[in-house]
């Protein structure tokens, strides 16, 4: 079953431009190719199908952006998890571990770029994103990182703790790397803007239509929705964390956890102009990560990962309350007041790498973008276009692998929060030594 939680109560959904208007599908229909999902990467792939004279059509369950690209910080970051280029070098061989390498490293351009290219009104700010180290050992990462993605060709800095608090107003760390051409943005305005565009394109977009089979005809494939269907040459697969029964094997492939946002209200501009007054989105080195980011009227939206969901949000006031005092001292002496709060799923392969699968001959999908995929879900649309329109699978950016369900998936996804504690104590015990 598609995860059917009640509309999202979010900023992101009170302040976002429009989504075009869209309705279910009703009858049957034939295309070259149906991309199953509304988020970054089935819409970015349904605009670069269209862009190529191709015939497309987009099924969401729900609405534009119901899964994780409506729901998520908002940051656009062209960088991994946890992997960098020697470690996609060493995995992948020199060739492959740079082609997907360079492909994250683009990301976050390319999707600027596509919002400007279209138009599209996402309350985009391209200002830069950072990681900083919150302790003296992960100032080597830092260090690592930036000279890795330096070497690649990124536009990045090396910043030490005094340049981090002049950039953010932050203080308590040691160093950290910036991304220039990484921002953030209204992820739904992200997600409905893509829509719009893709519909303009030429490409078909129907929501309300959570697909309900997958079934070969005729060298084809035949999807099926409650109140239609589809012939298609070709099948793409975008749901990541919000993959319902459709593909089993693809559901078990990865780990969805729950994470939490939250928005303050609008700063006083004396304040605002010390807390990321400068614009930048920040994700430190905690493994229980703090992260931060304004927005364009004012406010700061952060959010983590609880340990029960139980009474979650007066749990998480208080969480995100203590870190942003803790991280910006500006916060000393001032109320904070906070408006909008929600919650939504991020999946986690077990490498921490997006996957590209090849589902059944003609089903393409990529799924895993272990909460990288607004920069990089959106950078995969051009790479599943690529897959529909015919490219040898063997010769994209992603490696392709075969589907590996994840040994108890169903317990480790139960046990997920409690991974937490463990996360907490190694940040505590790090920042100590
Ligand atoms: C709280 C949170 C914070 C995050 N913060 C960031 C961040 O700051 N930066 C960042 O880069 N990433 C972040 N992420 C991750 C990012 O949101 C995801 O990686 C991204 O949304 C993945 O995009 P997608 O298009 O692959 O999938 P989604 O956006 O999840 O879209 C999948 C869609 O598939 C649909 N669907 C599922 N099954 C069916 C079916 N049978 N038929 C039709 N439709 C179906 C769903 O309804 C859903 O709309 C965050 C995620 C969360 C949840």
């Amino acid at each position: 079953m598609t995860q059917s939680s009640p509309p999202v109560p979010s900023l992101w959904a009170a302040t976002a431009a429009a989504a075009p208007p869209t309705t279910p599908l009703d009858g049957h229909i034939t295309v070259d190719v149906a991309v199953i999902g509304a988020g970054f990467a089935g819409l970015s792939a349904a605009l670069h199908v269209a862009e190529a004279g191709r015939s497309v059509a987009v099924l969401e369950a729900q609405e534009v952006g119901h899964g994780g690209a409506g729901r998520n910080n908002g940051q656009v970051i062209p960088s991994l998890t946890r992997s960098d280029p020697a470690d996609l070098r060493r995995r992948f061989g020199v060739d492959r571990g740079n082609r997907l390498a360079r492909l994250v490293a683009g990301s976050a351009a390319l999707t600027f770029d596509l919002i400007r290219r279209h138009g599209i009104d996402a309350q985009a700010r391209q200002d830069g994103w950072l990681q900083p180290a919150h302790s003296p050992g992960r100032a080597a990462l830092s260090r690592r990182r930036y000279e890795q993605w330096k070497e690649l060709g990124s536009d990045v800095a090396l910043l030490d703790g005094a340049q981090v608090q002049d950039l953010t107003g932050a203080t308590g760390y040691s160093a950290a790397w910036l991304a220039h051409d990484g921002g953030h943005v209204n992820p739904l305005g992200l997600a409905r803007g893509l829509a719009g565009a893709a519909l303009t394109a030429g490409a078909q977009v129907y929501t309300r239509s959570p697909v309900l089979t997958v079934t070969a005809e005729g060298g084809g494939w035949r999807l099926s929705t409650p109140r239609g269907s589809v012939t298609a040459g070709k099948v793409l697969v975008a749901t990541d964390s919000y993959a319902d029964a459709l593909f089993p094997d693809l559901r078990r492939s990865m780990v969805p956890v729950t994470f939490y946002q939250i928005a303050t209200d609008p700063l006083p501009p004396d304040l605002l102009a010390q807390v990321l007054g400068k614009g930048h989105a920040l994700s430190d080195t905690h493994a229980d990560l703090y992260f931060f980011r304004p927005t364009v009227d004012g406010r700061i939206v952060s959010g983590g990962a609880l340990v029960s969901q139980a009474n979650w949000q007066p749990r998480l006031d208080r969480r995100v309350e203590q870190r942003l005092r803790e991280v910006f001292p500006a916060f000393a002496g001032r109320e904070i007041r906070f408006s909008h709060r929600w919650d939504g799923t991020i999946a986690f392969t077990p490498d921490f790498l997006p996957h590209l699968h090849e589902l059944a001959p003609g089903v393409v999908t990529i799924t895993g973008y272990n909460g990288r995929g607004v920069a990089l879900a959106t950078a995969c649309g051009p790479v599943l276009a690529r897959a529909a329109l015919g490219h040898g699978l063997e010769d994209l950016d992603i490696p392709l692998t075969p589907v590996r369900p994840v040994p108890f998936q169903g317990l480790i996804r139960r046990f997920a929060s409690l991974e937490l504690l463990r996360y907490r104590l190694r940040d505590r015990r790090e920042v100590s030594l």
